[in-house]
C-alpha cells in the first residue's frame, strides 16, 4: 500500500511533533496568561548580567524578587499564570518561564528557583531551568514549565519578557 501525499504529510507532522516534545509550548497544561515585564540591568538589577550564571528573578503579585529584596511592579506589568521566572542559563542567555507547576497548576504555590532548577513545593518535581528548556527531571510530570520570550537589548540594558 502506498501512502497518499496527504497521509505522508500527516505522518511527517506526527513524527515532527513528537520529536519537538518539550520545545512546544502547547505541551504544557499551564494556562496561557498575559505576560509583560521588564528588568533594567542598569538600575535596580545591576548584578543580573549574563555572567551571573544560574541566577533568577521571580516576578509575582508582590513584585520583583531579587537578592532578598522586593521591587514593586510597574504600571502595565503582567506576570503570567503563577508568576514569571527570568533566569540566566549556563550559556549566559536570558530565558523566562511561568512559575506554575504543570502538574499542580497552583497559583498559590509556584515553583521556587534554586540555582539551575526550579522546585515545586507541592509535588517536589524539579524543573531544569539552567538549560533554557524547563524540563522535569524527577518524572512526577512529563510536562515542561511554560516558557516565555525574553529579549535583551544591549543598547539599553533592558530585558523584556512577553508571550
Ligand atoms: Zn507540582
Amino acid at each position: 500500500m502506498s501512502l497518499t501525499p496527504i497521509k505522508r504529510y500527516c505522518l511527517f507532522l506526527i513524527i515532527g511533533l513528537t520529536a519537538v516534545g518539550c520545545n512546544d509550548n502547547n505541551d504544557t497544561s499551564v494556562p496561557s496568561s498575559p505576560v509583560h515585564v521588564s528588568i533594567n540591568t542598569r538600575m535596580e538589577y545591576t548584578s543580573f548580567v549574563p555572567t551571573n550564571l544560574n541566577s533568577s528573578i521571580l516576578i509575582d503579585a508582590e513584585g520583583y524578587h531579587y537578592n532578598n529584596n522586593i521591587y514593586p511592579l510597574k504600571y502595565g506589568d503582567y506576570y503570567g499564570f503563577a508568576g514569571v521566572i527570568v533566569h540566566i542559563t549556563l550559556e549566559g542567555k536570558y530565558v523566562a518561564y511561568d512559575a506554575g507547576c504543570p502538574h499542580c497548576l497552583s497559583k498559590q504555590h509556584p515553583v521556587v528557583p534554586d540555582g539551575m532548577f526550579a522546585i515545586c513545593p507541592t509535588c517536589h518535581e524539579e524543573f531544569e531551568i539552567g538549560n533554557g528548556v524547563g524540563n522535569p527531571t524527577k518524572g512526577v510530570t512529563s510536562e515542561c514549565l511554560r516558557r516565555y520570550n525574553a529579549q535583551y537589548n544591549a543598547a539599553t540594558g533592558i530585558i523584556s519578557v512577553n508571550n
